[in-house]
């Protein structure tokens, strides 16, 4: 393990082909490129409806993931892009559509960062229930960086959001 690493948390998810089998697959890809260190601690998997309004498609299987990296945040950026490419993301999907993978940075240990193509905390994490509640399962007390709120207050808040999502008997 290389002297410098930073704890990282990721989201993941698809809806389009077969969602669990790319979810896993990316996961591999992220131990296999050692992009993600060992000791990694994944979330359950959670069948969840189309988030920003977009019906017509099909719901998503979410996961969340933690473990060190030895990347800057904008390398980490990039071999998230390289590994959803080669898992067949074309690069300008349809705002919120079906796709069949999708990486984002949730946290990188304690850092903001606010660029033109990359900001955490991740901009919608706070709202949408579909990112907390795998980050929340893997690290029930988490608080915010930027605010300290922590994350499980912050999916209590979004009420009945939660009780459209179903935790699927599949695992990562
Ligand atoms: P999306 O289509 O929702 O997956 O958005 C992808 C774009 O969001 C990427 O090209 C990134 O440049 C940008 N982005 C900004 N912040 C983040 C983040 N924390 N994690 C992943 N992508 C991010």
């Amino acid at each position: 393990v290389p002297d410098r690493t930073e704890k990282v948390y990721l989201g993941l998810g698809a809806n389009a082909g077969d969602p669990v089998e790319q979810l896993r697959k990316a996961v591999a890809e992220l131990r296999a490129r050692r992009i993600i260190l060992e000791p990694i601690a994944l979330s359950s998997l959670y069948r969840t409806p189309p988030w920003g309004g977009i019906g017509d498609q099909p719901w998503f299987v979410n996961a969340a993931l933690s473990g060190a990296t030895a990347l800057s945040p904008q390398e980490l950026l990039a071999a998230l892009k390289q590994i959803e490419g080669d898992l067949g993301r074309k690069p300008a999907p349809r705002r919120w559509g079906p796709r069949p993978i999708d990486l984002d940075i949730l946290l990188f240990g304690q850092r903001i960062v606010r660029t033109p193509n990359l900001t955490i905390p991740h901009p919608h994490i706070t709202e949408r229930a579909f990112a907390l509640l795998p980050l929340v399962e893997i690290e029930p007390l988490l608080a915010d960086p930027a605010t300290g709120r922590r994350y499980a207050d912050c999916l209590a808040a979004l009420g009945d959001e939660i009780a459209r999502i179903e935790k699927m008997k599949d695992e990562l």
